[in-house]
Parts: structure tokens; C-alpha cells; sequence
């Protein structure tokens, strides 16, 4: 595989104070792990802080606009690579509006991917009601799912989250309705990160979304924020042990702050903590703020030779 980007909504830099900031008390073995239980991973202090095989380098995702930061525009900035906050002069919450969407669908990463020849996958398994929805154009779909539409990519199903061929966005399946079910069964966050490394190996470039921690920091829930990092935490694990750091590479971003700050209901202004592993994660120091997530990828997407991904 080449690159697997995992989209943690709402996972931001916080206070050095374990009563706001449910990642400095969540149990995180394998993220802490990476960085030897260091106890900044999850507070701005150092610019770039390199672990065993990984770095967290401290992200900008206000980007000199006003107001707080939210999804559709930090979304776009990620994929696109495009200041899209900028570009519209203030902060777009939930999804795009059509210049966001015109953005995706001309520079969004997977349209360059495809461009350049190689393969890219939107992991993320889609309820049959969004799915239909979205072919009657009453479904507004996510900055991800238009760059992932825009670079021809295939839309996951319930038939293939129930075949271990997908991943659902809360990682365990618990949230897929009854009446959904149709042979899909709650799983770990153990399987699932397993299942999500067997689709990477797949692919040049693989994305999955998460955004229980934007949800919970809502919620100001401190069990609800546990629960989602420690989650994320396991799944991580899982991918990462099933992966090769000479060949593969992980990247955990996030389009704004949220969770680290349970002290306030709304997004935050906090950075971001951009962590990638494995393959060329040296490279990594250059990321300053959302737009420079892209051409970074694309960058280690392109740099595999096109036979060794034939090959495999
Ligand atoms: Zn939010």
C-alpha cells in the first residue's frame, strides 16, 4: 500500500489540564506508545514530536480567518489543499456549499491520485438510505465523499461493511440501526483496524473517517470522549500492527479542535496534532497547517512506483 489517511473529526491540541482535556487521562497505549508516553502528545509545546518510527507535528487549521473552525471548510482544506476558509472569508460548518464542492471536485485528493495513475479508496461504508438519497441529489454529501465521487471512486455499501470489506464511522458497527443490520455484526476496534490495514494493502491511497471525538466534544461527555479516544486508540493499534513502516505510511489528521477542550461546548482554536508513521514520516516536519496535508500525501502516493503497486 502507500498511504493511509484516517480523518479524526474534531481532535485538536489542548490544555495541560486533565479536567478539560480527556486525552491526557484516556488510555492510549499505541498512540502514547509511539511516543514513549510522552506528555505533550496532546498539547501544543513543540513544534515536531518525534517518536519511534513517528512524529505529531503541531497543525494550524484556523488559518487566519475569523471565528471558529469547522468541517466542511477544514475538511476541503485538508483534501483539496486550498486555504478553504480563505477562500470563502469564514468558516463553513457541516458540508460544502458549491464553491467548497468545486474545490473538491478540481484539486481533491482523489482526483490526483487517479490522475497520476494510482488507485485510491474511500473505506467508509454509506446507510442504503444515504446512498439513495444521494442518487436523487436530496442527500448532501461530505467534503470527503465529494472528493472521493470527483476522483471516481466507489462508494462502500452495508454489503460490503457485512463482508469485512468496509468500515463503519463509529469503527465497531454499534450505531448501524436494527432494521440495518443484514448480517453486519458489532465488531472490535481490534478487527476493525485489522480489516481497515487488509483494504490499505490494497490500495495507493486509502481514507477512513472517524468523527465520534467531534460528536463528544459536543456532548462535553467525559465518558463519551473516553470511550471515542480510546476506541480510535485501538483501532490505530490494530492498523499500524498490521502494516510495514518501510513501505507503509499512516497519517491522523484532524479539521479542527473539539474534544481536547471539554471545558467549552463548540470547536475550539486549538491546532491540530498531525501524527504520521512510517514511511517518509521525517517528512513530515514540513506540515504547518491543513493545506500542506495534501501535497504531502500525494507526494508518498507518488512516490511508489506504479509496478509495485501491480505487483501486490
Ligand atoms: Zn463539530
Amino acid at each position: 500500500m502507500g498511504v493511509l489517511l484516517l480523518l479524526v473529526d474534531g481532535l485538536g491540541l489542548g490544555p495541560e489540564d486533565p479536567e478539560r482535556n480527556p486525552l491526557l487521562v484516556a488510555e492510549m497505549p499505541c498512540l502514547y506508545g509511539l511516543f514513549e508516553g510522552h506528555p505533550h502528545l496532546f498539547v501544543e509545546r513543540e513544534q515536531a514530536l518525534w517518536g519511534a518510527g513517528a512524529v505529531s507535528v503541531v497543525t494550524d487549521a484556523v488559518m487566519g480567518v475569523p471565528g471558529l473552525p469547522q468541517s466542511a471548510s477544514g475538511q476541503t482544506s485538508i483534501l483539496a489543499g486550498e486555504n478553504a476558509q480563505a477562500l470563502l472569508g469564514y468558516h463553513l460548518n457541516g458540508k460544502p456549499n458549491d464553491a467548497l464542492a468545486r474545490v473538491l471536485r478540481q484539486r481533491g485528493i482523489f482526483g490526483a491520485v487517479r490522475d497520476a495513475g494510482r488507485r485510491g479508496e474511500f473505506i467508509n461504508a454509506f446507510r442504503p438510505s444515504s446512498l439513495e438519497r444521494m442518487a436523487k441529489g436530496t442527500y448532501v454529501p461530505s467534503a470527503t465523499t465529494v472528493s472521493a465521487m470527483a476522483g471516481g471512486v466507489r462508494l462502500r455499501t452495508f454489503e460490503d461493511l457485512a463482508r469485512g470489506e468496509a468500515v463503519y464511522n463509529d469503527i465497531t458497527n454499534e450505531s448501524v440501526a436494527d432494521g440495518e443490520r443484514g448480517g453486519i455484526e458489532v465488531i472490535t476496534p481490534d478487527l476493525a483496524g485489522r480489516r481497515a490495514a487488509a483494504l490499505a494493502r490494497l490500495s495507493d491511497f486509502t481514507l477512513f473517517e472517524y468523527f465520534l471525538t467531534d460528536l463528544a466534544g459536543h456532548s462535553r461527555s467525559r465518558l463519551a470522549a473516553l470511550l471515542a479516544l480510546e476506541r480510535l486508540d485501538r483501532f490505530i493499534g490494530a492498523v499500524i500492527s498490521r502494516l510495514d513502516p518501510r513501505r507503509d505510511t499512516v497519517v491522523v489528521c484532524s479539521d479542527h479542535g473539539n474534544i481536547e477542550d471539554l471545558g467549552v461546548r463548540t470547536h475550539t482554536r486549538n491546532p491540530v496534532g498531525t501524527i504520521v508513521w512510517g514511511l517518509g514520516h521525517e517528512d513530515a516536519v514540513r506540515i504547518r497547517s491543513l493545506v500542506d496535508i495534501k501535497p504531502f500525501v500525494l507526494e508518498l502516493v507518488l512516490r511508489r512506483s506504479r509496478c509495485e503497486g501491480r505487483s501486490r
